[in-house]
């Protein structure tokens, strides 16, 4: 039989750093809550008969969020051995409602004071074995982030677990409450096992539903008990959870004043730089000029050099031509030898060109991540959302997509309102992915110039401008009406990062990449230069493989590929990029979108190799000569549907097809409409004269602007119900 401990606490408490500590897996470590919704299980190390599980972090056991639901069934239908309680020791306070709750469920309980190294940099000092005897279970000094006292704590678990020692809280409400929990008690005897009683007594007081239908009891118990409750309630005049509530919060403070010595403080350090970084008016433009920062080293400067060096120089010059030789001097035909040089190596490496720029940009993102900073934005961007009707908790999913979409859609099943939920997942993909980088960097950092190193940084935040404008227009319409949910957090203090869990971190993100680059992207690419490389040649006389040496007319125009590109290329005309190949490598994006970048190495090849093959660079450049056209380009590929794997996730979150066709539709429709303002409004601002398609633009800009400063009709009908009932 194998011992079971559960790692149970608030949100950012360090339930995810003591599991990685205890079972050495690299489960992701987040700086905001709600990172772990999925409860995870582990083995710990070198004693491999227990298991470990990391439960969503909780404030309560109350039946509310999703994460209260998950760890609260768990603790309730599966009785793990033993719990391992983390409390954060600079927010004890705070922490010990949700212990007073697991202490009386009737399971071993080792409490583990972590955070115990910042504890004692404040110079506050907490009396453990005073608190531990005040709760009624063992209290463990830890911090897992230093690795120290997280065995001691689990070995406390275990040997609780063994001896099945269960947690004898303390705690006893008023004497009014005592009495109505007996009565209420008497009624489960016998249907519910002695030891976890005390537990579905407060539950039942507090008129629990679930725990109601999950007991079973004949009407007439329901009956009495509900007589209990209301009597207590009459004679208090409070509602019976309240009255639960206050007293919790009464019993605390008494803990708090016996076993806490607080140090008198000035402030912290991480005080003193909140000030300024969440300051109302400074938030923003340090946020902004942060993510310039970021944006413009890893994709526009320094990440450029090690992109072009991989490119032009390891991929252009030191692989493909040995490669090429060798394939010829064994005696590979040529089509053989163009499929894996030109479309492979080519394709591959295009994409895999840009790894550099991703490992320096989730670098930096990994450090802001990790030091506490990211949460902070969480915290900035909530005060900007709500003036738009959305939660700040939208804003973690778009913190995870920056990464990738996947696990920001997934990252959605933190928030309870179901409205914002849908909106969230609809709007999470516009925040660029890190597949995306790659067709910022193309576009932007090679092919508008050196000096328009400022735009890359710009698409960031067209994303975000992208959420904001659809929260704004979603919540005006029927689907969408409704009030955000409110949303806590604890900021936890500056401190430095940790090296180990930055590069796992980067790595995690780099990783998907790679794999995607040899799998995916590699099938991809084989098929895209079949499809590019055989044709109708000499004018569609012949089908077969296309000559890409012929000087007079570029056969490649007369491939398969070309044909189909060429059907659907006018849709795009309008977006200044109707050409077969922008389409092709627009579709191909929603395989996997360094597709994009990928199907663009395979029709021109890597590097500046000479006169006749451009090289990828300058031949995106001369197919789209207009600077406004790639913009459009750019934004149509950043916003439009995301990969499959997204839409997917997307699917799977929205569990319904009509949403997440509605969600797809929403994006490409959007996508196409900003494209096109771009294009438009590019061409008639360099010039370029009064076309159907600037009205069209028009039209459009005019269609947004309405949607986006209509009155919101909810609020103007609840107004006219208002002014009737006065
Ligand atoms: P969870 O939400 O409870 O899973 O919390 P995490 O494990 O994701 O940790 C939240 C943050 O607190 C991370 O930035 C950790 O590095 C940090 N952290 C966790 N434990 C400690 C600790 O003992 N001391 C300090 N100083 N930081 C910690
Ligand atoms: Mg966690």
């Amino acid at each position: 039989m194998s011992i079971r401990i559960a790692l149970a606490g608030n949100p950012n408490c360090g339930k995810t750093t003591m599991f990685n500590d205890l079972t050495g897996s690299s489960q992701y470590v987040g700086n905001w809550p709600g990172v772990t919704v999925e409860k995870k299980e582990g083995r710990l190390k070198g004693k491999k008969d227990v298991v470990i599980t990391d439960l969503p972090g909780i404030y309560s056991l109350s039946p509310y969020t999703l994460e209260e639901v998950v760890s609260r069934n768990y603790l309730m239908n599966e009785h793990p051995d033993a719990i391992i309680n983390l409390v954060d020791g600079t927010n004890l306070e705070r922490n010990l409602y949700l212990t007073t709750q697991i202490l009386e469920l009737g399971i071993p309980v080792v409490l583990a004071l972590n955070m115990i190294d910042l504890v004692k940099k404040n110079g506050d000092q907490i009396d453990i074995k005073r608190l531990g005897e005040t709760l009624g279970c063992k209290v463990v000094e830890t911090s897992a982030l230093k690795g120290t006292g997280s065995r001691e704590a689990a070995a406390e678990a275990i040997s609780l677990a063994s001896s099945r020692k269960a947690a004898v809280p303390q705690h006893e409400f008023s004497k009014t409450v005592e009495e109505a929990l007996a009565a209420i008690g008497a009624h489960l005897d016998g249907v519910i096992d002695d030891s976890h009683a005390r537990w579905y007594a407060v539950k039942l007081f507090e008129r629990d539903e679930k725990v109601l239908e999950a007991v079973k009891l004949p009407e007439g118990s329901k009956q009495s008990i509900e007589a209990i409750v209301a009597a207590v309630e009459k004679e208090l005049d409070d509602d019976s959870e309240s009255i639960i509530t206050n007293e919790r919060y009464e019993y605390i403070a008494k803990v708090m004043k016996a076993c806490v010595r607080k140090k008198k403080k000035a402030l912290t350090t991480s005080d003193k730089i909140d000030r300024i970084v969440t300051n109302r008016w400074l938030a923003l433009p340090i946020f902004v000029a942060v993510m310039f920062v970021v944006y413009y080293v890893s994709v526009s400067s320094l990440g450029t050099i090690v992109t072009d060096f991989t490119n032009d120089t390891l991929f252009a010059e030191w692989i493909q031509p040995p490669v090429g030789e060798w394939l010829s001097s064994i005696g590979a035909a040529d089509w053989l030898n163009g499929l894996i040089v030109d479309g492979i190596i080519g394709g591959v490496g295009a994409v895999l060109g840009f790894v550099p720029q991703m490992f320096i940009l989730f670098f930096f993102l990994s450090i802001l991540e990790d030091c506490g900073y990211m949460a902070r934005v969480a915290f900035i961007m909530d005060r900007i959302f709500r003036k738009f009707g959305l939660s700040g908790k939208s804003f973690i999913p778009m913190l995870i997509s920056s990464g990738c979409g996947v696990p920001g859609v997934m990252a959605t099943k933190t928030i309870e309102n179901e409205n914002d939920r849908r909106m969230t997942i609809m709007t999470t993909t516009f925040i660029p992915c890190s597949a995306k980088l790659p067709i910022i960097a193309l576009m932007v950092g090679s092919l508008m110039g050196g000096e328009f190193w400022w735009i890359s940084p710009l698409f960031y935040f067209l994303g975000i401008a992208a959420v904001i404008i659809s929260g704004i227009i979603l919540k005006k319409t029927k689907m969408f009406a409704g009030d955000p949910a409110p949303f806590v957090m604890e900021l936890p203090q500056y401190h430095l990062p940790a090296p180990k869990g930055v590069l796992i971190h980067m790595w995690e993100r780099c990783k998907a990449f790679i794999i995607k680059a040899g799998t995916v992207i590699f099938v991809a690419c084989g098929l895209i230069w079949f499809l590019s490389n055989f044709g109708w040649a000499d004018g569609g006389a012949v089908f077969g493989l296309l000559d890409m040496e012929d000087p007079n007319v570029n056969q490649m125009d007369y491939s398969i590929l070309a044909y189909i590109g060429n059907f659907i290329a006018p849709i795009f005309a309008p977006l200044g990029f109707g050409n077969w190949q922008s389409t092709v490598a627009s579709i191909s994006g929603l395989v996997a979108k360094e597709n994009v970048v990928g199907t663009f190495g395979v029709l021109f090849g890597l590097g500046d190799a000479g006169e006749a093959d451009p090289g990828m660079w300058t031949a995106v450049g001369n197919m789209l000569p207009f600077a406004g056209a790639r913009a459009a380009f750019l934004a149509f590929n950043l916003l439009c549907a995301p990969c499959f794997a997204a839409i997917g996730a997307i699917k799977r979150e929205m569990a319904s097809a009509k949403w997440t066709a509605f969600a797809i539709g929403y994006q490409c429709v959007l996508a196409y409409c900003v494209a096109l303002m771009i294009n438009q409004f590019g061409l008639l601002f360099t010039g370029a004269g009064f076309t159907v398609g600037t009205a069209f633009a028009f039209l459009v800009l005019i269609v947004m602007l309405f949607l986006l400063f209509r009155p919101n009709p909810d609020r103007k009908n609840a107004l006219k119900a208002a002014r009737a009932a006065a």
